[in-house]
């Protein structure tokens, strides 16, 4: 196995291959974009490619397959799927629909694409505070992720109610929790720390920056100072430290690690587009309630 029958695999196939933040280093090393779950969605629209590979979990690949519905999208770990994301499901929509009447219902990125199809709007970690206070509403229903839910209550002036008040993702609950973050500041005591919203509150106040992974990353070259903490899954360290040679950049935790994105290795994707297997296929029914969600949320955030 090596890059040049990688290389040769892409132009028989007429192929791109996308990668999250959170991928292995020689994933984002081969990969042709490296970004967060939007921004590969839309960055494939275009890139001039019969066949899109994307490296990351399974309601990424989804959310790339209903943008671009005519294209061949691959995945190529049907298994690597966020357990956040799959801690919702269309069903629990209806239900809190019933209860709450007229309460709009918003959903965090990490969702399965048939649950964005029955929402009203749908948000990222860099939109989350934006989309919700241009609702001006007094309710709002939202989930998955009981961080972000706090993170929202704590922002704005709205009462969440939440989908499913005990999700959350292992990584950023356990792994990039206060002990660890404290641990890490010892090490760098002057070192500005940077976290992802999806951590717990208390981590978060004790952040110089609370943001989007790509919001971290801006933020790197905003900020003073030459040392910087990142209290997100260590795979946005390595693509931080590649955008800022110059910079000291560390994970909170090196062992902050999502098994489930790094399931996806060069092995694999090679193994995918070599054989076309692993396509993902929607219900085009679906497709098109989730891109109307997709597309309404965006145009409100103009
Ligand atoms: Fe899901 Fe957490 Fe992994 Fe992101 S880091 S894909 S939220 S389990």
């Amino acid at each position: 196995m090596s890059l040049d029958l990688l290389e040769d695999l892409k132009r028989r196939r007429r192929a791109v291959i996308l990668a999250h933040n959170y991928q292995l280093p020689e994933v984002q090393d081969l990969a042709d974009f490296v970004g967060d779950s939007l921004e590969m969605a839309f960055r494939a629209v275009d890139l001039d490619a019969d066949v899109i590979v994307v490296s990351g979990v399974r309601f990424m690949a989804e959310i790339v397959a209903a943008i671009n519905p005519d294209r061949i999208v691959l995945h190529p770990e049907p298994n690597s799927r966020c357990p956040l994301a799959d801690s919702v499901n269309a069903g629990l929509i209806s239900d809190f629909r019933s209860r709450f009447k007229g309460v709009p219902v918003v959903v965090y990125v990490n969702s399965p694409i048939e649950v964005k199809a029955v929402a009203d709007y749908f948000v990222t970690s860099s939109s989350i505070l934006r989309l919700i206070s241009k609702l001006n509403v007094e309710n709002v229903i939202f989930g998955p992720d009981k961080n972000l839910a706090d993170y929202i209550s704590e922002k704005l002036n709205v009462n969440v109610i939440q989908l499913s008040p005990e999700s959350h993702c292992p990584i950023y609950e356990y792994l990039l929790d206060e002990y660890y973050v404290l641990e890490a500041l010892k090490h760098h005591p002057n070192a500005k720390l940077l976290v992802h919203p999806q951590v717990s509150k208390n981590v978060r106040r004790l952040a110089h920056f609370v943001g989007s992974d790509n919001g971290i990353v801006r933020a790197i070259g905003d900020l003073e100072g030459e040392e910087f903490l990142i209290g997100a899954e260590e795979g946005l360290a390595y693509r931080a430290g590649k955008l800022y040679g110059g910079k000291r950049i560390f994970p909170v935790n090196c062992r902050a690690v999502c098994i489930e994105m790094k399931k996806i290795t060069p092995r694999n994707i090679i193994n995918c587009l070599e054989n076309l297997k692993f396509r993902v296929t929607l219900d085009r029914e679906i497709i098109s309630k989730a891109r109307e969600v997709i597309f309404s949320s965006l145009e409100l955030l103009e």
